[in-house]
């Protein structure tokens, strides 16, 4: 019998989490950002899930797309960094992947030859990739130079601090863009991570890109998932393998780190830091058994870590332990952690089975 530890995905929670950001968005049509595996949780469940819903979906490289047409959605996808080779965009105008071009490299290789229809990115700020404001002329008539200014679909950005509602850098970054693309009226509009959906008064024009909500967890540090409204996608759980009473005075665990202050029935979990269990989630840091919240106690091991029973005396060995999920969500334990839900989804490994619900 294999490792009962799994990371359960529910799919109803994806369509939930899906019209959720599709009702915040208004107007705004939503793509649907799978990259990096569905953030952990299974590019097929995810979008076999919302392929029903959603017209457009967005992932970082061309694998991820091609894992998209494997199994078997049509919809066209995004591809948030552009190509990383010239060959690859005869792929793209077959498939139907639309790739973000961001460089002056990017804008050369589409020369002659076949080539998809795609995006272009303006840096409004955020200074990782895209023109800036003043360059989008000169990259606009080198494409009609080149007889591909039709096969724009539309220009994107991204917003540096949108989880930041206190911060004006969103306010600044939106009305950078909405100036440096106005000559361009008939082309579509894409800002909007998953924060920029939750920001009061947040214009996100034709098409938003929802990501870390679709699976529950919530893009601002001090909200969860639930709290914003998001039903949590994976549960992460973990046998209980042994449990005992820790006597007053005994430490658990490499280095010794937590000591009994009094005799304390303890719990080994089937769950470690190979698994994707963040290291850094230090003692208190929650987890569940049996619909009670319990706490971490000592040091994650790579294949185990501890828990305290104090607070469900009836545990036993064999019962599950939820790590994160519907009673402790996975927001909860970033912060614990020191990280954010998207690290600790996405780095689930492959130990790991999903097993979809
Ligand atoms: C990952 C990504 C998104 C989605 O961001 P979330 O914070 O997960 O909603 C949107 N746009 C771009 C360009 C991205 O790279």
């Amino acid at each position: 019998m294999p490792r009962p530890t799994v990371a359960r995905i529910d799919l109803d929670a994806f369509r939930h989490n899906f019209r959720r950001a599709r009702e915040l968005a208004g107007d705004a049509q939503s793509m649907a950002v799978v990259k990096a595996d569905g953030y952990g949780h299974g590019i097929e469940a995810v979008t076999s899930a919302l392929s029903p819903d959603t017209t457009r979906f967005a992932v970082a490289c061309i694998e991820e797309a091609l894992a998209i047409r494997q199994a078997g959605h049509q919809q066209p996808v995004a591809l948030l960094q552009g190509t990383h080779a010239r060959d690859d965009l005869a792929d793209c105008e077959r498939l139907g992947f639309e790739p973000v071009l961001h460089n002056q490299e990017q804008l050369s290789w589409l020369g002659s030859g076949r080539s998809p229809d795609f995006w272009v990115k303006v840096n409004t700020g955020m200074n990782r990739l895209g023109f800036r404001p003043e360059e989008l002329p000169e990259v606009m008539s080198k494409l009609q130079a080149a007889g591909r200014q039709h096969q724009v679909i539309g220009f994107v950005t991204h917003f540096a601090r949108a989880d930041d509602f206190d911060s004006e850098m969103t306010t600044r970054q939106t009305r950078v863009f909405e100036e440096a693309v106005a000559p361009w009226p008939g082309l579509l509009r894409s800002v909007g991570n998953s924060a920029a959906h939750f920001r009061p008064g947040q214009p996100l024009y034709e098409w938003s890109r929802p990501g870390i909500m679709l699976y529950g967890a919530s893009p601002m540090e001090n909200r969860t998932g639930p709290e914003l409204g998001l039903r949590p996608a994976m549960s992460l759980e973990a046998p209980l393998i042994t449990t005992r009473i820790v006597r007053a005075g005994e430490s658990v665990g490499y280095g010794a780190s937590w000591t009994a202050e009094q005799d304390t029935l303890m719990g080994m979990v089937a769950i470690g830091y190979a698994d994707g269990y963040p290291r850094h989630a230090g003692t208190d840091t929650p987890a569940a058994v049996n619909g009670q919240r319990i706490r971490l106690i000592g040091r994650v091991s790579m294949d185990m870590l501890a828990v305290d029973l104090s607070a469900a005396p009836d545990a036993r060995e064999g019962d599950m332990v939820e790590l994160w999920g519907k009673t402790v969500s996975v927001d909860e334990v970033a912060r614990h952690a020191g990280t954010i839900g998207y690290e600790l989804l996405t780095g689930v490994t492959s130990r790991v089975p999903r097993v979809r619900e």
